[in-house]
């Protein structure tokens, strides 16, 4: 049994704190316009880094994405110092979620058995719900659903995220779900656009990429 005494814990923590430049220059992209596509697009961060790499970039993710503030985090650090094997077995769970929800993403517009399959695994998850719902109004003014986990902290991580998944399928909303159009990019994404025609991630890089690539093709051809 780890025993941890609080001048102890205090200065393990400060080395868990990522610098001020790191939390900065993220290595996360939030471009999927929906909580749980950005969760499947946390597979291929900048320069291939895997948000759920370990636990602690799991917990650096999450608070990237709101789903945690500072205090529930450290709070969620803190408990996996305690608890490293809860800690391993709470990434595993993540990934195999995260493997499901892709699967949705990018097959379940088009297969009712994809769908059937995703909502299996959403409801083995809002199936552990234990916790409260809260809004809590930020510091920008605008408003977040937050969740609250009782009991396992570590079970209800995923949580929020498995509930953006369910709200995609009770608004209708997985008819808009793309891939980005660059064959290398993984990236998945919500279509809000009003035309329906978005084609890529992120405009400062696949889009941009695409455009030089025409751009190439035209000064060949002419
Ligand atoms: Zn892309």
């Amino acid at each position: 049994m780890l025993t941890i005494t609080p001048s102890q814990e205090s200065t393990t923590l400060a080395s868990f704190a990522p610098p001020r430049a790191t939390i900065h220059r993220s290595p996360f992209v939030f471009v999927g316009e929906r909580l749980w596509l950005d969760f499947v697009n946390c597979e291929h961060g900048p320069r291939r880094f895997d948000a759920l790499r370990d636990f602690e970039t799991m917990v650096l993710w999450l608070e990237s994405a709101a789903v945690l503030d500072g205090e529930r985090a450290a709070g969620i650090r803190r408990r996996a110092q305690q608890q490293p094997a809860g800690a391993a077995a709470a990434l595993v769970d993540a990934r195999r979620i995260r493997g499901a929800l892709r699967l949705l993403a990018e097959r379940g517009p088009g297969s009712e058995r994809m769908r059937t399959e995703g909502l299996a695994e959403i409801n083995r998850v809002l199936g552990r719900s234990a916790g409260t719902r809260r809004v809590e109004l930020r510091g920008d003014g605008s408003f977040i659903r937050t969740f609250v986990p009782v009991g396992d902290a570590f079970a209800g991580l995923v949580i929020p995220i498995v509930e953006s998944a369910a709200d995609a399928l009770i608004l209708g909303e997985l008819s808009r779900v793309r891939r980005c159009a660059d064959g290398r990019c993984h990236r998945v994404f919500f279509d809000n656009t009003r035309n329906g025609r978005r084609r890529w991630c992120d405009m400062a890089t696949c889009g941009n990429r695409a455009k030089a690539a025409r751009h190439r093709e035209k000064l060949r051809t002419h």
